[in-house]
């Protein structure tokens, strides 16, 4: 449901209804009346749609990567589901360097990079998208489009009976979906009521009426903590982290399952200090929170060069096996159930 208008002859008096002939000149008043939305047709912008996954929720699943996210974590492995807007996104093993692209841009972002490839310069381009149609070896892309929740919803129901049995279901991830709640709340609720189990992917990071709205149809939420201490999580990520705490403690007073889960990134969220802040945090909030550890791994590396954008942890190489095991015991030892994600 949603507020409209409608217009509506009043007798100048503030009053609706009928209007007498002898009285004064009728004139319009706006009346806000609540008319049927169409729900099927509530757009959001995605930039994945992945089928058969299995690390986003139990069992095998469709996970909706939605784009736009309010923390910018330096070490994030899709790094092109931080923007809200649609971007362009250059392979350079794919280029030849034919000089098309930088022909028909007029706004000269783009540029030949000796080293191979292309360059654009994200200051000057505004996404317009001349420049992908004429690259004819698919170097260059756009990321992100628009669908609509039918659109989602037809992709996935079509591994509906994989769900039923495998325990699976939706999962949507990001970017942030609690960026696109009115959007996810609507498909959980349509997921929901073909039975099918429903996982939100989340970072915290949402104003309530968000969290209220999409956990009323959620199944599982996938918590990710990063950094404990406030100023550090405000320099570095770029967003307060109260307000993710408080989402945190409204979810699991709501009765919603939820399981905690922390990238362990070195330089910025692998310290002892940090990861035992995690577990006190966790064990405090009570009843049954099972905590994932998810190790650092240079996967999204590359997407980085494709965006023109510089990676945080630079070289830091992913943790040892014994030192992941070292966190995993830290956590452990607040009496919280601790695993391994890879
Ligand atoms: S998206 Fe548009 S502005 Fe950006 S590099 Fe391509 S043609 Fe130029
Ligand atoms: S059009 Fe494609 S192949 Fe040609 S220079 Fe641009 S990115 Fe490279």
């Amino acid at each position: 449901m949603t507020t409209g208008i409608i217009r509506c002859e009043g007798n100048g008096a503030g009053e609706t209804g009928a209007i007498s002939a002898a009285g004064p000149s009728p004139r319009v008043v706006e009346m806000p009346v609540r008319k049927e939305v169409d729900e099927g047709a509530l757009t959001a912008r995605i930039f994945n749609i992945q089928r058969f996954s299995t690390e986003d929720g139990p069992g095998i699943r469709t996970t909706v990567f939605l784009k736009g996210c309010p923390l910018s974590c330096p070490w994030c492995s899709n790094p092109e589901s931080q923007a809200g807007n649609t971007e362009v996104a250059h392979s350079d093993s794919l280029c030849d360097h034919c000089n098309r692209c930088v022909e028909v841009c007029d706004r000269q972002a783009i540029s030949l990079n000796p080293a191979g490839g292309v360059h654009i310069n994200r200051d000057a381009c505004d996404n317009c998208a001349k420049c992908v149609p004429v690259c004819g070896t698919g170097a260059l892309r756009m990321i992100g489009d628009e669908y609509t929740l039918d659109q989602v919803y037809e992709e996935i129901k079509k591994d509906a009976a994989y769900y039923r049995n495998s325990n699976g279901g939706v999962t949507c991830s990001g970017g942030e979906p609690l960026s696109h709640a009115r959007f996810v709340a609507a498909l959980f609720k349509r997921c929901q009521a073909a039975g099918m189990h429903t996982t939100l992917d989340t970072c915290g990071s949402a104003p309530r009426r968000a969290v209220e709205r999409v956990i009323e149809h959620t199944d599982l939420v996938l918590f990710d903590f990063k950094i404990f201490d406030p100023a550090r999580h405000s320099a570095i990520v770029g967003a307060p982290l109260q307000q993710i705490l408080d989402n945190a403690k409204y979810i699991v007073s709501k009765g919603v399952r939820l399981i905690a889960r922390m990238p362990l990134i070195p330089g910025y969220t692998d310290s002892d200090e940090n990861v035992s802040a995690l577990a006190s945090f966790i064990r405090a909030l009570g009843g049954y929170i099972p905590v994932n550890v998810l190790p650092y791994h240079r996967f999204g590396m590359n997407k980085y060069q494709m965006l023109d954008r510089s990676y945080g942890p630079g070289d830091a190489k992913p943790p040892s096996a014994e030192r992941v095991e070292s966190v995993v015991d830290r956590i452990r030892s607040f009496g919280l159930e601790c695993e391994i994600v890879t």
